[in-house]
């Protein structure tokens, strides 16, 4: 009976899932078809700035789509043993065009760590939800700071802006799909996060505070690792 159950809430979390994406992209695909069936009827071109508005909707279904994907996608790559250190300054390198652009400073504080059982296409996805999220948070600018450190069974990323911080009424839910207060957000970010930590072996802890700005540690556990 346990089974039956667990697996019928397995069902219940897909449909919900599933109706929550069918419900994001029935949105962008319906102003998309309002304009085509007006332009069909009337027999009138669609000008420029329609066509723009079409491509960024057609935009965003590619986003929710490939987020979404993204999201339910395991990896096909193998764990391999790897230096977080040199995952993060090749994603810095990428990321310092971003930074600049937003009058974002960027600062690397990266100890030498033990190498680190884990995907890396994952690792690589999760440093880029959660420094984006960073610099879309500091709308006039500021400081991310990446900083890379261990103990004994930990080894620590974090990731820390001061931005706006996360309203409580999302710190509670942070997680659950399509929770966004972006305009232009998806609300998948976090989800993937979640979804790479536990399985990385690690776990996310949020620290946060209105106005303050908003910290991410990635603690991945070394369990089972020799350390060089
Ligand atoms: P999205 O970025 O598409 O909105 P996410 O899942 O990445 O979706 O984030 C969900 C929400 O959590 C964001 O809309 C934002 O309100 C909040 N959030 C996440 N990270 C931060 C951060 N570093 N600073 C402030 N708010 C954040
Ligand atoms: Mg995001």
């Amino acid at each position: 009976i346990r089974e039956k159950v667990a697996s019928f809430e397995r069902l219940e979390a897909i449909n919900q899932t599933v109706a929550s994406v069918a419900h994001e992209i029935k949105n962008p695909l319906t102003t998309i078809k309002g304009f085509l069936d007006l332009s069909l009827k009337s027999n009138i071109d669609l000008d420029k700035s329609q066509l723009t508005l079409l491509t960024s909707e057609v935009d965003r279904c590619i986003t929710i789509a490939s987020d979404f994907l993204a999201c339910t996608k395991k990896s096909n790559q193998a764990k391999k043993i790897l230096n977080l250190e040199k995952i993060i300054r090749n994603h810095s390198l990428l990321l310092e065009k971003d930074a600049l652009f937003n009058q974002v400073k960027l600062d690397l504080k990266l100890d030498e760590v033990s190498n680190l059982l884990i995907y890396e296409n994952e690792i690589k996805q999760l440093l880029l939800n959660l420094t984006r999220n960073s610099i879309e948070a500091m709308e006039q600018g500021g400081k991310l700071i990446i900083s890379l450190n261990e103990d004994k069974d930990h080894v620590y990323l974090k990731i820390k802006d001061n931005g706006k911080g996360i309203p409580e009424e999302v710190l509670e839910k942070l997680g659950t799909p399509f929770l966004t207060t972006k305009e232009n957000g998806t609300g998948l970010g976090m989800t993937i996060c979640y979804q790479i930590a536990e399985r990385n072996n690690a776990k996310l802890t949020i620290n946060s505070g209105q106005g303050l700005g908003t910290e991410i540690t990635v603690s991945f556990l070394k369990e089972g690792l020799m350390h060089e």
